[in-house]
């Protein structure tokens, strides 16, 4: 009696297990299954979502994303074939955070002038010069568009502006060939022009400005050029930081102060060496 009880036990619980999967989903109650096909229905998209449509959506955003930053800084001022398309028309603003993380040297050669006051000729250098040989490759510090390729006899000889994705605009000058055309794009690295020595120079180099709204900024402020990396990632512009990367003393006004200045400690020390 118990023999054949347990087997039949055995033979159902088998049955079970081997058709479960089955019977299970043939158990749903139909209400489910009416809910499960709607929400089916609703989720279908009409195309498959695992083909390339998912990333076509991503890539329009990024493009529009782009296209919106592209409007923002490559429309404002961009039609001028002046070195600062700006003019007077904006001032150093409060605080703005310059992203120059991806940063690639110009040219490998060290600082042969830096940036400031020249007292010799009576104005200011607004960039940093670099030693090169006429023909070397000279590339693009970030990535940008290239607004002008020009040519100015009594300055900067041929000479490229590129507009960058960060907002600054960087200068290179004295240059022998240009390598990129206006409205060209440029990633940060990339070879724009050949170095040179025309213009006002005496002897191959490369004049490298950084600009902010066409406000020069110190380029050796922003960059390491003995590293060739910027001092960090972000670079701070911002009154302070602005008149730290000046040091502008015209020579005039410091010859006088230092004048002034001595006479003051020699009548000092005269007094001192009077009441001794
Ligand atoms: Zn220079």
């Amino acid at each position: 009696m118990k023999f054949p009880k347990l087997n039949t036990l055995l033979v159902t619980l088998l049955a079970s297990i081997a058709v479960f999967p089955a019977q299970a989903q043939l158990k749903l109650p139909a209400s489910h299954t009416r809910q499960h096909n709607s929400l089916i229905a609703n989720q279908k998209p009409s195309v498959n979502p695992f083909k390339i449509e998912n990333n076509d959506i991503l890539l329009n955003q990024v493009k529009a994303r782009e296209a919106a930053i592209d409007n923002e800084i490559f429309n404002s001022y961009w039609n001028s074939d002046r070195v600062n398309p700006y003019g007077n028309a904006v001032t150093i603003p409060e605080h703005h955070n310059i992203d120059v993380s991806e940063f690639h040297s110009p040219c490998p050669g060290q600082i042969t002038s830096n940036y400031g006051y020249r007292s010799r000729f009576g104005r200011m250098h607004y960039g940093t010069d670099l030693k090169l040989q006429v023909g070397d490759t000279v590339r693009a510090a970030f990535s940008g568009k290239v607004r002008l390729t020009k040519y100015e006899g009594r300055g900067y000889g041929y000479y490229v502006v590129v507009r960058h994705d960060n907002g600054l605009e960087t200068v290179y000058g004295h240059l022998s060939r240009f390598l990129v055309k206006p409205n060209q794009y440029v990633k940060a690295g990339e070879p724009i022009a050949l170095g040179g020595n025309t213009g006002r120079s005496t002897g191959a180099h490369l004049h490298f400005e950084t600009r902010y709204l066409g406000i020069p900024i110190n380029p050796a402020a922003i960059i390491d050029f003995e590293n060739q990396v910027p001092h960090k990632d972000v670079f701070a512009f911002d009154k302070r930081t602005y008149g730290k990367s000046q040091k502008y003393a015209p020579a005039k006004k410091k010859s006088k102060k230092s004048y002034a200045s001595k006479k003051r400690k020699s009548s000092r020390k005269a007094t001192r060496r009077a009441r001794r």
